[in-house]
């Protein structure tokens, strides 16, 4: 295919498999090179690069299959998702303004935001964030931004990123989403009025569990501020090694997001209708209760959900793990593999306040494995847990 067609005729497998690769330029090779290199010689000609903390040709690739993915205008790879997201927040923020986001924001960024950005004098809400009414009460007349996450961390619940993001506009806020979950083949938050998009690309988009990485995506004006100042000072710029995982991980993302969905869907019913589970978070459930809104912003949904078993935090959980033969204990997810964490596990009521975690949750990724082992295993685990001692 080639590089010059427009860009809205591709379709996203297209996108993944060949969008931005310029195969004449490393001899027809079609898979191209690492430039694994600090610096660019111009004595005889000046390349267009100087030095790879400001760019190199192999973070362009998977920059620019990933802003082409998010519908956005261009895209910078950082070292992790959190280089990223702490990147976008500084972009955007103020000293001593004020931040709204969520009460089960993924932990890291809930106490980047909280916690660390005081120092600054930023104060921040904390918003449950199922409605938009949440955040047009927590507007203050110093309010610089909501970042948001959708779904989000741990109970999967959603924000309605359209009708928030045409709120944050009308009083001159910033909107970030975390699409880590969705990745960007499910929801597209730009095209929803939002204006900076990140990612850990340690999760789906490179989807083998071999690499640390973040993206972020907006527009161009954006963009060139960001390279410049919070990626080009602050450093925390991909490896080009890393970078090429990436690209090689984005070349088959259709195809394993469709197998995370399928496996997802069925564990989630499966859990659903089980005996031991009292309840299960996930956004592709028709009996989530926001459901509607899910299909109305996203067009799939993964294979990262949460339960809680039978008797919630009140049994042994190792037991229960260790019963298991497909399922690892970790943290991270969107890998191949499945995984398992719990975060709710032996968590007081009086904790969940602060941490946005129900007692009792069980968080897991759905991994590529046959949907029937998943489930004969979730199953033995299960049984385990009910014969396990009581805490
Ligand atoms: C893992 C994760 C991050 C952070 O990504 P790293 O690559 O580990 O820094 C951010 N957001 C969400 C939702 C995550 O799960």
């Amino acid at each position: 295919m080639d590089v010059k067609d427009d860009l809205a005729k591709w379709r996203k497998e297209d996108i993944c498999a060949h969008w931005g690769d310029d195969y004449d330029r490393y001899e027809g090779a079609i898979v191209p090179p690492i430039f694994q290199n600090t610096l660019f010689t111009r004595k005889t000609k000046n390349h267009g690069y100087t030095y790879t903390r400001m760019s190199n040709p192999t973070l362009e690739l998977a920059e620019r299959k990933t802003a082409a993915l998010e519908c956005g205008e261009c895209a910078l790879a950082f070292s992790s998702g959190m280089a990223a997201i702490t990147a976008a927040i500084m972009h955007v923020i103020e000293k001593d303004c004020h931040i709204v986001s969520l009460n089960s924001l993924y932990a890291p960024a809930r106490t980047f935001i909280g916690s660390y950005l005081r120092k600054l004098g930023v104060k921040s809400t904390f918003v449950p964030g199922d409605c938009v009414e949440q955040f047009e009460e927590a507007i203050r007349p110093d309010t610089k931004l909501f970042y948001l996450e959708s779904p989000v961390s741990n109970v999967f619940s959603m924000q309605d990123l359209s009708g928030i993001a045409q709120l944050a506009r009308s009083k001159g806020i910033a909107t970030i989403v975390d699409n880590t979950w969705a990745t960007p083949l499910y929801q597209n938050p730009l095209q929803l009025g939002i204006d900076i998009v990140v990612h850990s690309a340690s999760k789906y988009m490179g989807g083998h569990s071999d690499l640390i990485g973040g993206m972020l995506v907006a527009s161009e004006e954006s963009i060139q501020s960001i390279q410049v100042n919070e990626r080009g000072m602050y450093g925390a710029i991909m490896d080009p090694h890393q970078a090429w995982l990436l690209t090689r991980g984005l070349r088959t993302l259709p195809l394993r997001m469709a197998r995370h969905a399928e496996n997802g869907l069925r564990i989630a019913r499966f859990l659903k209708e089980h005996p031991h589970v009292e309840k299960v978070f996930y956004p592709g459930l028709e009996e989530h209760p926001q459901y509607e809104l899910g299909q109305k912003q996203m067009s799939g949904y993964s294979g990262l959900m949460s339960f809680i078993p039978s008797e919630g935090a009140t049994r042994d959980i190792t037991a229960m793990a260790r019963a298991m033969r497909v399922f690892e204990v970790g943290p991270s997810w969107g890998g191949f593999e499945s995984l398992m964490n719990y975060p709710g596990a032996g968590m007081k009521p009086e904790a969940t306040e602060a941490t946005g975690i129900p007692p009792g949750l069980i968080r897991i990724s759905v991994g590529l494995e046959h949907a029937d082992s998943i489930m004969d295993d979730l199953d033995r685990g299960l049984h385990q847990w009910m014969k396990g001692s009581l805490r």
